[in-house]
């Protein structure tokens, strides 16, 4: 527990559409680095327009280790970013990468993703969406984002000084072309003592309406991990409890989370019980559920020391109750709280909030 901090984030949008002012947006920095010397993107939903506005209220924001507020503009910040990390190709994920391009300054920056996702960014910079400002040639400065392929072998690969990545393939619901792949990291600090890490999720259908569950690897990755290692969790809740699983469109409510986290839970109570060896983990989920699923007295306060941080609650088009983005985001909170309570897995349910300072 005296371990110190491993990454400090500032959250730039953490909502799932369609008010464009808080989309998905993450700035990740080692906590032991100034902004300065470099930050990783992780998203590119919301960038430099709304953290100007941001900036507004909070012109303090962006801390230096001494502990003096160091007061720089939206632009300055985004010439830090080294590297850019996509979960898919979604507007709402991407849409401010596209938009900056031309006018980032600092480096030229990598832009981290699955060969599905970069060919998708291909897309819009094809001189009729946008304009070409991305390659794949390392020695091609002209154009200022460098498409780097995340392959998802298992293993984690340096994106930045000192941090990893792990990516996994998880659902995001399925179209009229098929199934949609989106990506969940496991965001790794190798100079950390413990070698800290964190869980990001993109968006994320329910396991138990996939026809190929996918979500389920992710906690059998995590569980050995939890709590020491791991113990900080950024997952999606986009819609309030009660809609229906065919309107879903590839997202969670509260009552799914609920669900995931006590396959998370179940995962954790495997490994702890004995059942890590490989043969008992690679068996499927479903059929290790049938024989053998840990009653919930066994699962209780299993997650103890883990935090939840739901990000991409969609904004409500009708407001009520003030502004509408913090009342459904508030909404979904508490349910998912009140039913993570009530299955007493102890794992602690926040909100990623725009503009919140978070340390890992
Ligand atoms: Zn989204
Ligand atoms: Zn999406």
């Amino acid at each position: 527990m005296a371990d110190p901090p491993a990454f400090d984030i500032c959250v730039v949008g953490s909502g799932g559409g369609p008010f464009e002012t808080n989309l998905s947006g993450y700035l990740l920095k080692p906590h032991n680095a100034e902004w300065s010397a470099g930050i990783i993107g992780l998203e590119a939903g919301s960038g430099q327009g709304t953290l100007s506005r941001l900036l507004e209220s909070r012109p303090q924001l962006f801390k230096a280790l001494d502990g003096a507020s160091r007061v720089f503009t939206a632009s300055e910040v985004y010439s830090f970013v080294k590297c850019f990390l996509l979960t898919h190709a979604h507007l709402d994920h991407i849409s401010s990468l596209v938009l900056s391009a031309g006018s980032f300054g600092g480096t030229r920056k990598r832009v981290y993703a699955t060969k599905e996702i970069l060919e998708d960014l291909e897309g819009y910079f094809d001189w009729r969406k946008w304009p070409n400002l991305a390659s794949y040639d390392e020695d091609d400065e002209d154009f200022k984002l460098l498409y780097s392929l995340l392959v998802l072998d298992g293993k984690y690969h340096t994106v930045f000084p000192d941090i990893s990545v792990q990516g996994f393939s998880i659902n995001h619901g399925t179209n009229e072309l098929g199934p949609y792949a989106s990506t969940a990291f496991f965001i790794r600090s190798d100079s950390h003592p413990s070698k800290r890490e964190f869980l990001f999720f993109g968006d994320v259908e329910p396991d138990s309406i996939s026809t190929t569950p996918k979500t389920i690897n992710v906690w059998r990755q995590a569980a050995p991990m939890i709590p020491h290692t791991l113990s900080t969790i950024f997952i999606e809740c986009s819609w309030p409890s009660g809609r229906q699983d065919d309107t879903l469109h590839g997202h969670l409510t509260p009552e799914h989370l609920r669900d995931e986290l006590i396959a998370l839970a179940t995962e954790v109570y495997h490994t702890r019980s004995g059942g890590s060896n490989s043969a008992s983990r690679q068996r499927p989920q479903r059929k290790r559920q049938k024989h053998n699923a840990p009653s919930s007295e066994e699962l209780r306060d299993i997650l103890t020391g883990v935090r939840v941080y739901i990000i991409h609650c969609k904004d409500q088009i009708t407001p009520h109750e003030g502004s509408s983005s913090e009342s459904v985001r508030e909404l979904i909170v508490g349910q998912v709280r009140s039913l993570v309570q009530a299955a007493g897995l102890g794992v602690e349910i926040l909100a990623a909030e725009q503009g919140m300072y978070i340390t890992i």
